[in-house]
């Protein structure tokens, strides 16, 4: 990028988004919520990004109390970590990297020295009463989605799962996502039950902060565990490999504070043999698009938000079914939908 190239014009804006149906897991409800959209303008060319936040409003306000303009965009990849909030630094992160690999003509993941690459992702179903989450598997099995990550607690009756094992044969891959809803006790007692029923990965069982106890857990469940809402940066990964038990983290953009984070937090995890699932929030194609240049990166990808997204106010994504890939073009590669302008 040219060492005359400065940051001339910014705009941040809150993207309203609502879903097909409400999603529930143990600690949240989204049916409508907004993202925070960031812009940033060097000479002609324009970058977007964007994040999940459940505070948008404070995250808008963080990101109006910076000042950008004036700098180089490369500089201003090296002072990201001065931005406070993750999401805010997310949305920002990803806006530098769609300018400077748009002012580049490469795709981001041509500019982080990745591969296209296509992956399968799971498609999730939300905590609810058992016989609609039944429901919900059946109607992804049905349209042929081979992956699936099921919401549960410590409270779910998960003979549910066995249900969802008959009616999805051998060759479906169930996941199961407690988002902190289980104790030890509990989980060791299930631990049979998600055997029997094939469950391949249990993620982030017990709550935030009790890393400590995934050590004397893990052989007692006798699956793998990955951890999510406990990564929130590399160093967490430092922390999760000291406590022993984790297999395996969920990344998400938004949650670790961008690309740049994230890859730092990938290649610890990955030199101490810790297995990577590619995440997300409810964000448009426009912030999703960041994670799948990321894509050649991932042992396991849960990319399934354009798929609950109504009026998506971006496309280009490759999607097909369960199979996502990035958009092809410079940048993110995504485009706005006419509405949007
Ligand atoms: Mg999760």
């Amino acid at each position: 990028v040219s060492r005359t190239l400065r940051i001339d014009a910014v705009s941040y804006d809150l993207l309203d988004l609502s879903l097909r149906t409400t999603f529930r897991t143990h600690w949240k409800t989204i049916r409508r919520h907004s993202t925070l959209r960031v812009r940033l303008r060097a000479g002609d060319v324009w970058g977007e990004g964007e994040a999940y936040t459940m505070a948008a409003a404070d995250g808008l306000a963080t990101l109006r109390s910076l000042e950008l303009e004036g700098f180089a965009p490369n500089v201003l990849l090296g002072r990201i970590p001065s931005i406070p909030g993750l999401a805010s630094r997310s949305a920002v992160d990803i806006a530098l990297h769609d300018l400077i690999a748009r002012i580049e003509g490469k795709p981001v993941h041509d500019l982080l020295g990745l591969p296209r690459a296509a992956a399968t992702t799971c498609v999730s179903v939300g905590l609810d009463e058992p016989a609609a989450m039944i429901e919900g598997a059946r109607s992804w099995i049905a349209q042929g989605y081979p992956i699936l990550k099921i919401k549960v607690t410590g409270a779910t009756d998960l003979t549910l799962l066995e249900k969802v094992r008959e009616m999805g044969g051998p060759s479906l891959r169930i996941w199961v996502d407690a988002n902190q809803g289980f104790e030890p006790d509990r989980l060791s007692e299930v631990s049979e039950i998600l055997r029997r029923s094939g469950v391949e990965i249990v993620e982030q069982p017990l709550p935030v902060g009790r890393i400590g106890e995934y050590a004397a857990l893990r052989p007692r469940l006798g699956l793998p565990i990955y951890l999510d809402e406990e990564i929130r940066s590399a160093e967490d990964v430092v922390a999760a490999v000291v406590a022993g038990g984790i297999d395996g983290i969920n990344v998400k953009l938004a949650k670790l504070g961008g690309i740049r984070e994230a890859l730092r937090a990938i290649r610890l995890a990955r030199r101490h043999g810790l297995s990577i699932l590619l995440g997300c929030f409810f964000e448009s194609s426009l912030g999703i698009s960041a994670s799948t240049h990321l894509l050649a990166l991932a042992d396991r990808v849960d990319l399934d938000a354009p798929l609950f997204i109504e009026r998506d106010p971006y496309s280009g994504l490759a999607i097909e079914g369960a199979s996502i890939a990035p958009p092809g073009g410079p940048g993110l590669g995504v485009l706005a939908s006419a509405a949007e302008g």
